[in-house]
C-alpha cells in the first residue's frame, strides 16, 4: 500500500495531525505496517501538550513510572525518570528520546497547521491543505491533536489596551518568564494556576490571583524517585500495562476499592480517606465503590478534603474562599500541588473572588473587577482549554456529501466509540470524544486507541477494504450510552470543562466515557472481533 512515489510526494497513505504522544506512536504504528505517513505538527518539535505547556511548574499529574510509553522494552529500558511527577521538561526530553531512537522526525512536518481536510468520495481520498500551502491527498486521516490543546483566553474587554505583558499557560514563551520585581495577575485556579502560583510568587513582588471557582487540590507529595523503584519498572512495565489496560483509570499504583460507603465502619472510611489522601494523586477518588456516584458518599470524601485543605491556609479569614463548595469533589479534575495553599497565605499574595462579581474588564493598567482595578505589570491567564472538541473543530473537517463536522457537531461531539463519526469514512479520533481519554492515564489510552486503529487499518489493506465508517445507528446507540453512564456519575453536576462549562456557547454534556479504559477496552475488541460491527466497510 506505500505510495511509490515515495517521500516528498503528494500522496499518503495516511495523514496524521499532531505529534505529541498520540501522533507519535501512531506513526511509528503505520510506518512498521509499510505505510507512507506524513505528520503535520504546529508546534516546532515533537510533544503535543508538553510542547506548549511550559509555564512555571508545569508537571504531570499521572506518576511517571506509568506516564510513559509501554509498548517496548527496548525504549522504556532506555529511559529513567527522576522523579515520582515528572516536570515539563523533563517529559519533552523523553519525548525527543523516543521520536529520535524510533527516527520519528524525518516524517514530521513542524511548524505547520493543518486549516482543512475535505473527504473526496469518488477517489476515497482526504484532502488536506495546511497554513504552508501543503495540498495534500490520503487514504486515511487521523486526527491526534489531543484533548486539552485549544487554549482559550476568555473575551475580556480591554485586553488589547494593556500595557503590561500577559502569557497564557498553554502557549508559554520557550525562553521562559523572570517575575521578578514584578506585580502579576494570575487569572484561573485549576490545575495550571494552581501549579504556576506558587512559583511565580517565589519571584514576583507581589500576586493578585483571580478565583471564579475554588477547587479541591491535595498536596502531590512529589519526590526523587528511588534506584529500586525504577528498576522494578523497568523490569515488569510490559506485563504492568496489559493489567492496567483493564482498570478505570488505566493506573495501577492504586486500587479502587468497591466497598460501598455504608458498608463500611466509620473507622474503615476515615483510614481509606487518610491514606489515599496521603498517598496523593487521583487513589482519593477510590476510597469507596459510590464515592463518584452518590451525592452523600460523596460529601464524606468532600469534607474530609475540605478540613485537610483548611489546616493548610493560615492566613486569616482566607479558608472560606479557597473551600470548594459548589461542586462534588473529584467532578471537576482534582488538582495536585506543591505549596499552593501555603504561597497563598502568603504576605505578598492577595486572593480576589470573582464569582459574585466577575472580572469586568481588563484596564490598562491590569485587571478591574467589582469596581477596583488590580495594577499588574503582567497578566497570566491559566483559563484553560476549550477541551476535547476545539482542536478538532479547529480544522475545518468535511466528510461525505460536503457535510461539515462542525455543523454535525454544533449541539456536541457525535462518535462511534470516540473513533470515528458517521459521515466521515477513514477519519479517526486518537482519545476523542465518547471514549475513556481525560478521565485515564493518557498515555495507555492513547496506546490503546492507536493499537485499535492500527489493527483496523491492516484488516483493511490485507482485505482490499477502501473504507470504514461508522453507521448512524451505532453512533446513536453510542452517543446514548455515554450519557447514560454519565448520569450514573456526579460528573455532569459540576461546571467542568469535561461539560464544555468553561466556553460561553459551548453545548453542555458531558464529554468522555466514564465506564472506565476496562470495559471500554472490552468493547473495543468485541467490535474487531466481530469485523467492526457498527462500522460500514466498503470498497
Ligand atoms: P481549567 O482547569 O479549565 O482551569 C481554568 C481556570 O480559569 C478555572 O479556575 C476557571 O474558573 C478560570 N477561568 C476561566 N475563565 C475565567 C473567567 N472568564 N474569569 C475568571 N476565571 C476564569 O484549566 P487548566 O488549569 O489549564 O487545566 C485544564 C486541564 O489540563 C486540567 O484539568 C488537567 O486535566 C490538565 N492539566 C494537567 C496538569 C497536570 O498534569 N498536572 C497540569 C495542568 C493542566 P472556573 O472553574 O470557574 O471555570
Amino acid at each position: 500500500m506505500a505510495n511509490k512515489e515515495g517521500k516528498g510526494s503528494t500522496n499518503y497513505d495516511a495523514v496524521i495531525v499532531g505529534a505529541g504522544f498520540a501522533g507519535m506512536y501512531m506513526l511509528h504504528r503505520l510506518r512498521k505496517l509499510g505505510l507512507n505517513v506524513r505528520v503535520f505538527e504546529a508546534g516546532e518539535g515533537v510533544g503535543g501538550t508538553w510542547y506548549w505547556n511550559r509555564y512555571p511548574g508545569a508537571r504531570c499529574d499521572v506518576e511517571s513510572l506509568e506516564y510513559q510509553y509501554g509498548f517496548s522494552d527496548d525504549v522504556q529500558r532506555g529511559w529513567t525518570w527522576t522523579e515520582r511527577y515528572a516536570a515539563q521538561p523533563e517529559i519533552l526530553r523523553y519525548q525527543n528520546y523516543v521520536a529520535d531512537k524510533l527516527d520519528l522526525k524525518r516524517d514530521i512536518q513542524f511548524s505547520t497547521r493543518v486549516n482543512s481536510a475535505t473527504y473526496d468520495g469518488p477517489s476515497g481520498l482526504w484532502r488536506v491543505e495546511t497554513d504552508k500551502g501543503d495540498n495534500v491527498q490520503a487514504r486515511f486521516f487521523i486526527m491526534a491533536t489531543g484533548c486539552l490543546s485549544a487554549a482559550r483566553v476568555p473575551d475580556f474587554d480591554g485586553l488589547e489596551d494593556f500595557k503590561g505583558k500577559w502569557y497564557h499557560t498553554g502557549g508559554w514563551p520557550h525562553e521562559g518568564v523572570d517575575f521578578t520585581g514584578q506585580r502579576v495577575a494570575v487569572i484561573g485556579t485549576g490545575s495550571s494556576g494552581i501549579q504556576s502560583i506558587p512559583i511565580i510568587a517565589d519571584q514576583a513582588d507581589h500576586v493578585t490571583v483571580f478565583q471564579r471557582t475554588a477547587n479541591f487540590t491535595l498536596p502531590a507529595g512529589n519526590r526523587p524517585l528511588q534506584d529500586e523503584e525504577i528498576q522494578e519498572t523497568k523490569e515488569t512495565l510490559l506485563e504492568k500495562r496489559k493489567f492496567a489496560r483493564t482498570t478505570p483509570g488505566g493506573i495501577i499504583c492504586f486500587e479502587y476499592n468497591e466497598t460501598l460507603l455504608e458498608e463500611m465502619t466509620p473507622e474503615e472510611v476515615q483510614h481509606e480517606l487518610e491514606s489515599r489522601w496521603t498517598q496523593g494523586g487521583f487513589a482519593f477518588l477510590g476510597a469507596y465503590g459510590d464515592e463518584m456516584a452518590t451525592d452523600e458518599a460523596n460529601k464524606v470524601a468532600a469534607d474530609f478534603a475540605r478540613e485537610q485543605m483548611s489546616k493548610r491556609v493560615t492566613k486569616p479569614g482566607l479558608a472560606e474562599t479557597l473551600m470548594p463548595n459548589d461542586h462534588p469533589v473529584g467532578t471537576k479534575r482534582l488538582c495536585l500541588d506543591t505549596d499552593y495553599l501555603e504561597t497563598l497565605s502568603k504576605p505578598h499574595v492577595d486572593l480576589v473572588n470573582v464569582r459574585e462579581h466577575p472580572i469586568e474588564r481588563i484596564t490598562e493598567k491590569g485587571v478591574l473587577a467589582d469596581g477596583t482595578e488590580y495594577v499588574a505589570d503582567a497578566i497570566v491567564f491559566a483559563t484553560g482549554f476549550d477541551a476535547m472538541t476545539g482542536a478538532i473543530l479547529g480544522v475545518d473537517i468535511t466528510g461525505r456529501d460536503g457535510l461539515s463536522l462542525r455543523d454535525k457537531w454544533a449541539a456536541g461531539p457525535r462518535t462511534y466509540l470516540g473513533l470515528g463519526s458517521a459521515g466521515f469514512p477513514n477519519l479517526f479520533f486518537i482519545t476523542g470524544p465518547g471514549s475513556p481519554s481525560v478521565l485515564s492515564n493518557m498515555i495507555v489510552s492513547i496506546e490503546q486507541h492507536v493499537d485499535w486503529i492500527t489493527d483496523c487499518i491492516s484488516r483493511l489493506t490485507n482485505g482490499n477494504i477502501g473504507m470504514i465508517e461508522a453507521t448512524p445507528e451505532a453512533e446513536d446507540e453510542w452517543v446514548e450510552h455515554v450519557n447514560e453512564v454519565a448520569g450514573m456519575t456526579l460528573y455532569p453536576q459540576a461546571n467542568s470543562w469535561y461539560m464544555g462549562a468553561n466556553v460561553p456557547g459551548k453545548p453542555r454534556l458531558f464529554m468522555p466515557y466514564t465506564g472506565g479504559v476496562g470495559i471500554y477496552g472490552e468493547k473495543l475488541d468485541e467490535v474487531a472481533a466481530a469485523d467492526y460491527e457498527g462500522f460500514r466497510l466498503g470498497a
